[in-house]
């Protein structure tokens, strides 16, 4: 089944096909692929400021510059916004944050990928759940069989909760999860996401497949 292309509404994504069949030795979780700083040698920071930077994490971009030159190119009027409590559990969130459910979605609604995330939001009705309280780790989000949980302290605006929500809910539209064939496979949409387009360059590929490997515990 892995190996199929997947059907959508859209039409067919060969997504998590990309990455070819996953390992039999699959042993880690998303949870584990970031670490704590004190664990960090020189080495490895140096590979998350790379991987920030092919996330486009760290760009501290106008949220209003991102969606306005998108709106402009798709045209306004083709955009309808979800109510972000029918996407995602809150109860509530401190006056003072930025990040925002109302936030969220209107950044998944500037790609095609995550419209269709909200869109399978919608017919499975497993939606992320936006934890606020601060937290021992320093994970952007987990899953849990039907629990998804995005740990805003951890993240740093609505772009990189966006992309959390998108790759949470990736594990899930394709039932997979626990080896570093799932986590290339979502952050393939969380970075098809930011270039709002629906395919990887090979380039992009295999750099997804090195991040992966590099940043796995075993
Ligand atoms: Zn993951």
């Amino acid at each position: 089944m892995v190996e199929e292309d997947f059907k959508y509404s859209g039409g067919t994504v060969s997504a998590p096909g990309m990455f070819g069949t996953p390992s039999e030795d699959c042993n880690c979780r998303c949870a584990l692929l970031t670490r704590a700083r004190w664990a960090l040698d020189e080495d490895e920071l140096n590979t998350l400021k790379e991987r920030a930077e092919f996330f486009g994490l760290d760009k501290t971009e106008d949220f209003e510059d991102y969606t306005n030159n998108y709106l402009e190119s798709v045209g306004a009027d083709k955009v309808n916004y979800a109510k972000a409590s029918d996407i995602l559990l809150y109860r509530g969130y401190p006056v003072n944050t930025i990040i925002t459910p109302e936030a969220i979605v209107e950044h998944l609604e500037t790609s095609e990928i995550g419209k269709r995330v909200i869109e399978y939001i919608g017919k499975s009705g497993v939606k992320p759940q936006l934890v606020y309280e601060k937290q021992w780790h320093n994970n952007r989000g987990e899953q849990q069989r039907n629990t998804k949980k995005i740990y805003v302290n951890n993240i740093a605006n609505n772009k990189i909760a966006a992309q959390t929500v998108i790759h949470e809910i990736t594990h899930h539209m394709y039932n997979i999860g626990g080896c570093q064939w799932a986590e290339a496979v979502c952050m393939a949409n969380e970075k098809m996401h930011i270039e709002r387009r629906s395919y990887l360059t090979s380039e992009e590929k295999r750099y997804i497949v090195k991040l992966v490997r590099r940043h796995t515990l075993n």
